[in-house]
């Protein structure tokens, strides 16, 4: 083992609750990508966080969208459009931002209203996909830390993926030690 994968051995990483096994998703299930935990757990301490279950939304609950209603990205319900948790997910986001300033990196679920990471569709008020964008969580998040870097599940299974992402929240915590 190298030194430097001893020396990050404690560097915090945040995953999306749902990756790391726990039950949290709408439908009560999750997404336990054992392989990849299993490896991230040889490098980072990782910190799993629901947004979804933080803003007091239970589990199992109706699933959300993203919607595009005149100019605004709106979180909704599915089933129930009155039903709108775009500011507590962008409140908690902040939150995350404000207090949580020792990550040095986040494993987000891909496609996730929420989590997402440029990958959640966007629909319009006829249902019709209109492009692919970041969940509300983590857009907020990042719009306070711009430089964490992130990777969805999918990103870190390509060639490389992992590598890539793993020296970037290295190279991102030797960067917080010096400020
Ligand atoms: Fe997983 Fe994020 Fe959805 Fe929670 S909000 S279930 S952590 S993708």
């Amino acid at each position: 083992m190298t030194s430097e994968a001893t020396s990050s051995r404690r560097i915090p990483v945040a995953i999306s609750a749902c990756l790391l096994g726990q039950p949290v998703r709408y439908d009560g299930g999750n997404k336990l990508q054992s392989q990849l935990i299993g490896k991230l757990h040889k490098r980072f301490v990782l910190i799993p966080i629901c947004p979804e279950v933080a803003i007091g939304l239970g589990v199992p609950r109706p699933p959300i969208q993203l919607v595009l209603d005149r100019s605004a990205i709106r979180a909704r319900s599915v089933q129930e459009p009155s039903v709108d948790v775009t500011a507590l997910l962008e409140s908690y986001g902040r939150d995350i931002a404000t207090t949580r300033t020792d990550l040095c990196g986040y494993v987000l679920k891909a496609r996730s209203p929420s989590c997402g990471t440029g990958s959640v569709p966007l629909f319009d008020i006829n249902a019709r996909i209109t492009g692919n964008i970041n969940g509300v969580y983590i857009n907020a998040v990042l719009a306070l830390q711009n430089e964490l870097p992130v990777a969805d599940e999918e990103q870190l299974r390509v060639r490389h993926g992992l590598e890539e992402f793993v020296e970037k929240v290295i190279a991102y915590s030797m960067q917080l030690k010096e400020t």
